[in-house]
């Protein structure tokens, strides 16, 4: 059955997640045999998440979320091709999730990569060359606005990405412009725990406290 939850809703559970991770203070909710038989039936995650396949960047645990909570799609560098797309739109359009987010993070390789053969620093021959060829844009997209940083090329990055997602998607971007669906760029911090937001679109709104979870939804036990 599909989630009734709204994007903003399912953003402020999964941040009020994070701050709960960050903090050290997990709950691992939904993680119990109750939770694996009920999903036997179907399942009805809150977002998909786009991240990069880091094994710095464990999805599920830094959101606090438990089984079925998340749809989770992870590349190297967080980068799009036909198979992530398809991914998100079952996610979208079939299953109904009504919140996108693309995670970037603090210290990516492929886009220190990126960054590096952009300076000269050699591309790969081999299928890595993909990263580079996916991230380069939004490092020179960076660079055309004036930054210089590594920081800021994966904020840019990540951004760029969700950009990619709503122009190349016709049915997220519908969903996106009658606020059905949210789409968030955010960017996870290594070393303190912490997800940043860079960007929302569509039926996220900021500036939201952490709300009382009900029963059944992630964070609770
Ligand atoms: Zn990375």
């Amino acid at each position: 059955m599909p989630t009734q939850m709204s994007a903003a809703k399912a953003w402020e559970l999964l941040r009020a997640g994070n701050a709960r991770f960050a903090s050290h203070d997990s709950h691992h909710p939904n993680m119990d045999a109750d939770r694996r038989r009920t999903l036997r039936d179907g399942q009805n995650p809150i977002a998909v998440v786009l991240a990069c396949s880091d094994s710095r960047v464990p999805v599920e645990l830094i959101f606090d979320a438990g089984l079925g909570d998340i749809f989770v799609v992870r590349t190297a560098g967080e980068i799009l091709g036909e198979s992530v797309m398809g991914s998100i739109s079952f996610a979208v359009n079939s299953l109904e999730v009504p919140l996108v987010i693309v995670l970037g993070h603090e210290a990516c390789g492929a886009v220190k990569a990126a960054a590096t053969a952009i300076d000269g620093g050699g591309i790969p021959d081999d299928h890595q060359r993909v990263l580079i060829e996916r991230v380069t844009p939004s490092i020179l997209a960076a660079r055309g606005e004036g930054k210089s940083a590594t920081d800021d090329f994966e904020r840019r990055h990540a951004g760029e990405v969700a950009n990619q997602l709503i122009q190349r998607m016709p049915k997220l971007a519908a969903k996106v412009a009658d606020g059905t669906v949210g789409v968030v760029a955010a960017r996870y911090q290594i070393t303190d725990g912490t997800v940043e937001t860079l960007a929302t679109h569509g039926g996220v709104q900021e500036g939201h406290a952490p709300a009382e979870m009900p029963p059944g939804e992630p964070g609770t036990q």
